[in-house]
């Protein structure tokens, strides 16, 4: 008998089979009744909708009833047919059942409703079962594509920068080391390690960003993008941080930081709005169990501008303000999680591209302005999070890049293949990084970052 996904019997009940016989396959998630008539709920990971099946308890043996748990793993034939109760409209009348997997109810760890997520973080291999993860998971995937979807409809191409890096130019002591050599065993030369025994013959990391290497295929593609996952060995502990999460880095030849903040403004609209036009099931869900206010702020996003202010002006801002912060701010401080928050969540009420920052506080590769003390850098911020999107228009004059790195200690001569992007046809270029896990926490209602990644990797964590 065919087959059909609950996604597809739920929500385009038209395409069924001339007797309404099918099969369904799921997971139980509840089970209820009495004596004559049992209601399982099951479900597939389709949709967040679950199934009703009903059992009449006279057609089937009753020991063999009881084996159905909640976690256990069905495979139900029956009849699909408008359904009487509330909250749904079809429901599946069982004339078969078989048991795939069985669910001890005395172990299953998700046997009982409500746990916490901080107890689903420590199951996190089960937790996808979960209606919450479930949700958060079909999210995960309708962004990545939507993400795809944008650049591609645009003209930009999926570029591929490496994961493993012999560049340290922008992760200096923040990058994990990739080795093979013997760790009871180092080879040393002069008192070091000598790296030239290691795989590579070299030093290598995992990368923390690809936006070096992204620059490469900008200055001959035009218009690239990469999505991919990125590492930072930082002992940041916070509910916005991990050491493995994924980042997506456009980089284009010819825009100035002005068409920078257009393309960052319109993709996250259209990221959200993509959002809310096909996951509306899992977001409403999201906002009734979790964060009230979600589709709102999420609308809210979408049908306000940007505001775009210099760093000399937050600045200004922050020190006026009545609140008292925790890091104090002056002109060339790096703007703490609190201060970005203040700006948009209570200044302005509205996302925020803060741009010119100082330049000593941003990267080497930052394009300097006249003036001789800021950067054209664009940090956008958002409610809930602060940063969500860090980017730049880049240096395109050999000379003051070359400068400007020696000012912070790189060897110009360990990034010769960079520098011959400003050697050989250098053009203005932009770019930025958006943190694909702090886009989720945004477009989930989610408030931990670790709960919008299957498995979450931060300090002493690799397990599950
Ligand atoms: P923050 O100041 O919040 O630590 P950053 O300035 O180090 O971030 P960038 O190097 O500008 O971040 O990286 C670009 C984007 O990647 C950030 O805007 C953010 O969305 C995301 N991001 C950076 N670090 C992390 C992390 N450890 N975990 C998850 N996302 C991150
Ligand atoms: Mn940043």
């Amino acid at each position: 008998m065919k087959r059909f996904e609950i996604k597809l019997l739920i929500d385009k009940y038209a395409l069924h089979t001339d007797d309404n016989k099918m099969c369904v396959k799921g997971w139980v998630r509840t089970k209820r009744g009495n004596k004559n008539v049992i209601f399982i709920a099951i479900n597939d990971g389709s949709t967040i909708k679950n199934l009703q099946v009903v059992v009449d308890v006279a057609k089937f043996d009753e020991e063999f009833l009881k084996n159905i748990t909640t976690g256990a793993c069905l495979c139900v034939c029956g009849q699909l047919v408008e359904s009487m109760g509330k909250g749904q409209c079809v429901e599946m009348l069982a004339d078969s059942i078989e048991i795939y997997g069985m669910a001890d109810a005395e172990t299953y760890p998700l046997q009982k409703k409500g746990h916490s997520l901080e107890f689903l973080r420590e199951i996190a291999h089960l937790r996808p079962r979960t209606n919450t993860f479930g949700a958060i998971f079909r999210l995960r995937h309708a962004m990545a594509f939507a993400i795809h979807k944008y650049f591609n409809d645009k003209g930009f191409f999926y570029w591929h920068s490496p994961l493993i890096t012999a560049s340290d130019a922008e992760g200096a002591g923040e990058m994990f080391r990739v080795t093979t050599l013997d760790l009871q065993n180092i080879p040393q030369r002069d008192g070091k390690v000598d790296f030239s025994e290691d795989f590579f013959g070299r030093e290598t990391s995992l990368t923390v960003s690809g936006q070096l290497e992204g620059e490469l295929g900008a200055m001959a593609l035009g218009k690239i993008y990469t999505f991919g996952p990125t590492f930072r060995a930082e002992n940041s502990n916070t509910p916005r941080h991990l050491s493995e999460f994924w980042m997506i880095e456009p980089e284009m030849a010819f825009y100035d930081l002005e068409d920078n903040m257009n393309l960052a403004e319109d993709f996250i609209k259209y990221l959200i709005s993509y959002a809310l036009e096909n996951c509306m099931d899992d977001i409403r869900f999201l906002n009734d169990m979790y964060d009230n206010s979600l589709i709102e702020r999420l609308r809210f996003v979408i049908d306000n501008q940007f505001i775009r202010l210099r760093y000399e002006e937050a600045v200004n801002i922050l020190q006026s303000a009545k609140q008292k912060f925790e890091f104090p701010v002056g002109w060339g401080t790096d703007l703490q999680s609190e201060h970005e928050r203040y700006l948009v969540e209570k200044h302005f009420k509205c996302p925020v591209i803060l741009i010119d920052y100082p330049r000593e506080i941003k990267a080497f590769y930052m394009k300097q302005n006249d003036d001789n003390r800021t950067v054209r850098a664009m940090d956008v911020l958002f409610p809930a999070i602060g940063e969500i999107i860090g980017g730049s228009q880049r240096e395109d004059d050999m000379t003051k890049l070359v400068a400007r790195m020696k000012e912070v200690g790189i060897d110009p001569a360990d990034m010769d293949w960079y520098l011959d992007t400003r050697r050989f046809g250098s053009a203005p270029h932009s770019g930025f990084g958006l943190g694909f896990e702090r886009l989720l926490l945004f477009v989930s209602g989610m408030s931990n970052i670790r709960d919008v990644i299957p498995f979450p990797r931060f300090p002493k964590n690799a397990t599950f």
